[in-house]
């Protein structure tokens, strides 16, 4: 790469064909990042949706659902968090629900 326009960025593609402008993976190496480096959480293999100002999962049931790495970041930068949405329940869910031990999520 040497384009040089995006020096201190990344553009990431999203599901739905969009690209986003984000920071460059350097900025959050060793932290969990919704984009880079997801944490282990039911929705961390689910389509991102950014929203313009929060990151969201797209569930198989069409509910998005704040990305818990972005809320994270968020209460760690002090930016405003959303925690109110529409939800089904898919964000508080263990993947491995259909037969392993479902870890309670605090
Ligand atoms: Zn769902
Ligand atoms: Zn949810």
């Amino acid at each position: 790469m040497g384009g040089g326009l995006f020096d201190d960025c990344d553009l990431v593609g999203l599901h739905n064909g969009d690209l986003l402008q984000t920071h460059p993976a350097t900025r959050c190496a060793g932290q969990f990042c919704s984009i880079h480096n997801p944490s282990d959480h039911p929705l961390n293999t689910r389509p991102l949706n950014w929203r313009g100002w929060v990151m969201e999962r797209t569930c198989p049931h069409g509910f998005g659902h704040p990305d818990p790495d972005d809320t994270a970041w968020r209460r760690r930068t002090g930016r405003p968090v959303r925690s109110a949405h529409d939800c089904d329940g898919c964000c508080r869910r263990r993947q491995s629900d259909t037969g392993g031990n479902p870890e309670p999520t605090p």
